[in-house]
């Protein structure tokens, strides 16, 4: 039997980095990932047949618990029928009937298999459908890696900034401005600076990809109405936030409602499947009845769709919603409790099943603040607890997910190992 630390060798032998997404490194943590043979519940285990508890969930994909048993049912069935047809099936139009039922802004939904596919395509499609080419996203949101969205913040408005990322031309960003999340008064000069000229402007309406940071009120509505004078295309992002916060997403909670919404993760349930949709009017300027072009060989496929549906249909049960979010808040105090206890300054916020916990006096509002936490003591807490059996995301600038599965007995056996551990976070 191979070791994690035997089989991380050999991978970076055959694979770049060793890994098939560059955080799966640990590169953030340090220390040597742990290879997952299997899954069941609210566990992951590794190759050598140690079990964690799971707060990365796939990254918010997996909701209903690892290996629930009626998805898995339900792709069985579909494996008998075949994997792929090129044509659509009846299969398609179900799943984006329901997802239109669910999500009261989309009124036309079109699947793609990856969430960069999604909010690259909902990007073009906004352009088209403005004939305008600026974009607007906010520094500390990721909206997967398509080229126009891989840009870091520049000094100020006036200011592009620079591709993230080698590879990217800087042509490729010129059409795209970076702004704080949560600066009201940045965005409205962005619209001043560049009137009739902003096809889009995207965000992650909870934003979990610099830890959980939460829009304020005032900026999420200014947005909406900025966009709507401005006839720009307002797109959130809730490939993370999607079917994960709330049925209806993050946009149900805030009473807001986006002309476009890219969603993935939890609608394929851990399968390859994401999609995007909105307005008829705009959505209508797809290709074939359009003239924006957007394709996929797989998209829709018909076992993804399967365990999509299987998903769809669990997360409809009554109270579902009610329960995740009080875990994941059981989980959320608990640990502030406890850090609070031992003298260590932790805040913590949740949203739904996704959390966030900070090592810092305060609940950040923007990158910078995030930015503000305690890094060294966030890396030794991670691999405490990923010692002791609990995987956290592993990084301080991801947030945190809970699965239905993930019940008392659970949180309360994470807390007595945070305990202990933060007892000793100080001296190890
Ligand atoms: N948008 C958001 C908000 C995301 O969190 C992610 C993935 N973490 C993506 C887009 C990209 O999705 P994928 O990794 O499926 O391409």
């Amino acid at each position: 039997m191979l070791t994690n630390k035997e089989l991380f060798e050999q991978a970076k032998l055959c694979i770049p980095g060793g890994v098939n997404s560059p955080v799966r490194s640990f590169n953030s943590v340090g220390g040597t990932p742990f290879f997952t043979a299997r899954a069941e519940g609210s566990s992951l285990f590794d190759i050598e047949g140690k079990e964690y508890i799971d707060y990365v969930c796939s990254w918010g994909a997996n909701i209903v618990g690892h290996a629930n048993k009626t998805v898995i049912a339900r792709v069985t069935e579909a494996l008998a029928n075949g994997f792929s047809y090129g044509t659509p099936t009846e299969l398609e139009v179900v799943f984006a009937k329901k997802i239109c039922e669910l999500v009261p802004s989309i009124d036309k939904f079109r699947l793609v298999s990856s969430g960069t596919e999604a909010v690259m395509s909902a990007i073009r499609l906004a352009r088209g459908y403005t004939r305008r080419n600026y974009i607007i996203k906010f520094n500390g949101c990721y909206h997967g890696h398509s080229d126009s969205l891989l840009i870091k913040a520049g000094s100020g408005l006036q200011t592009f900034g620079n591709p993230s990322s080698s590879g990217v031309p800087e042509e490729a960003v010129r059409h795209t401005l970076v702004l704080e999340y949560n600066d009201t008064e940045q965005l409205v000069e962005a619209f001043r600076v560049y009137p009739e000229a902003i096809a889009a402007v995207v965000i992650e309406p909870f934003a979990g990809n610099m830890n959980l940071v939460r829009p304020t009120s005032e900026f999420i509505q200014q947005l909406r109405e900025l966009c709507t004078k401005n006839g720009t295309v307002l797109v959130f992002d809730e490939v993370m936030t999607g079917f994960r916060v709330a049925l209806g997403g993050a946009q149900q909670l805030l009473g807001i409602k986006p002309d476009l919404t890219t969603v993935g993760k939890v609608i394929g349930g851990g399968m390859p499947l994401a999609g995007f949709g909105g307005k008829a009017e705009i959505m209508d300027c797809l290709a074939p009845i359009g003239g924006v072009y957007q394709a996929g060989t797989l998209s829709g496929n018909p076992v993804a769709v399967t365990a999509g549906l299987a998903v769809l249909d669990l997360i409809q049960q009554q109270d579902f919603y009610l329960r995740l979010a009080n875990s994941a808040s059981l989980l959320m105090d608990g640990l502030k409790k406890i850090a609070n206890e031992e003298g260590i300054s932790l805040s913590v916020d949740s949203v739904g099943g996704m959390f966030g916990f900070y090592f810092s006096d305060r609940v950040p509002q923007s990158f910078a603040e995030v930015k503000e936490g305690n890094q060294e003591l966030f890396n030794r807490f991670f691999h405490l607890m990923l010692d002791r059996g609990v995987f956290f995301a592993p990084s301080m600038y991801e947030a945190g997910f809970i699965s239905a599965v993930h019940d008392s007995r659970v949180i309360d056996k994470t807390l007595a190992i945070a305990r202990d551990v933060f007892k000793i976070l100080y001296t190890q």
